[in-house]
C-alpha cells in the first residue's frame, strides 16, 4: 500500500500501484545538479523513485540561481551533492538518495553508473557528455540525454547499440563558449527529461529512441528529428 503522496499519479489509467511498484525498485544516476539537474532530481523524488545518485563537482554560484532551483542564496558556496541530497530526502523521506562530490572522468564512470537502472545526462559540457557515452555504450547502459542554452535545448533517449549513440549524432562541442541560459528553457528540457526517465522504467508509452527532441522556447516549437546510427562510429559501431 503506497502512501496517499502517490495517490493522483496511481489512479492515471493504466498507471495503477503496479507502476508505483515499478517506479519504487528503480535506480538512477543524475550526473549534474545544475539547471537540468534540480529538475529532473526535483520530479523524481515527487514521484517516488527507489533510488538516485546524485554527481556534480561544483558548489553553488550566484550566477546558478536563475535556473538551479534546487539552491537558495543561503546555500552559496556549498557543495551542491550535498545540498541537493539534504533538500530531496526532506522532500520525500522514502527515497534513498546519495549525492556525489566527483569530477566524472574516464576511470570512475563506470563505477558511477555499472550498478542502477537508467544514466540521466544533466551536464552543462559535451566533454563530459562524450566520456559518458563510451561508458554507456561499453556497458549497454541506457541514457537519457538533454541540453539546453538560451532559449533552446534537446532531448534523446539512447539504447546502446539499438539508437545511435552521442558520437553517431554529435562530433563536438555544439555550443562552443556559449554559457548563456533562461531557467525555464533548463526546466523544460529537464522535465522531458525526467518525463521519459518515469516512462522508461514504467514501461509506460513510446520513447525518443532513435529521435531528437528539439525545442525552440522563442517560437515555442518542438520537433522531433529522426536520428540514425553512424556505421563508422567511434564509438558504437
Ligand atoms: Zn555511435
Amino acid at each position: 500500500m503506497f502512501p496517499k503522496r502517490y495517490e493522483r499519479q496511481i489512479i492515471i489509467p493504466g498507471f495503477g500501484e503496479k507502476t508505483q511498484e515499478k517506479l519504487s525498485r528503480a535506480s538512477v544516476v543524475i550526473l549534474g545538479l545544475g539547471g537540468l539537474g534540480s529538475v529532473v532530481s526535483t520530479y523524481l523524488t515527487a514521484a517516488g523513485i527507489g533510488y538516485m545518485r546524485l554527481i556534480d563537482r561544483d558548489k553553488v554560484e550566484e550566477s546558478n540561481l536563475n535556473r538551479q532551483i534546487l539552491y537558495d542564496e543561503k546555500d552559496i558556496g556549498e557543495w551542491k551533492a550535498k545540498i541537493a541530497e539534504k533538500k530531496l530526502k526532506s522532500m520525500n523521506s522514502r527515497i534513498e538518495i546519495e549525492g556525489l562530490r566527483e569530477e566524472i572522468n574516464d576511470s570512475n564512470i563506470y563505477d558511477l553508473i555499472d550498478d542502477v537502472n537508467l544514466v540521466i545526462d544533466c551536464l552543462d559540457n559535451f566533454e563530459t557528455r562524450f566520456i559518458v557515452n563510451k561508458a554507456v555504450v561499453d556497458l549497454e547502459k541506457p541514457m537519457i540525454h538533454g541540453a539546453c542554452r538560451g532559449f533552446s535545448g534537446q532531448v534523446t533517449t539512447i539504447i546502446p547499440r539499438k539508437t545511435p549513440c552521442l558520437k553517431c549524432v554529435f562530433r563536438g562541442n555544439i555550443y562552443g563558449k556559449d554559457k548563456s541560459i533562461i531557467g525555464t528553457t533548463a526546466g523544460v528540457i529537464g522535465l522531458i527529461e525526467a518525463t521519459e526517465a518515469i516512462k522508461y522504467v514504467t514501461k509506460i508509452g513510446n520513447l525518443l529512441a532513435g529521435t531528437m527532441l528539439v525545442y525552440d522556447a522563442r517560437d515555442l516549437v518542438f520537433e522531433k528529428i529522426e536520428i540514425e546510427r553512424d556505421p563508422e562510429c567511434e564509438v558504437c559501431r
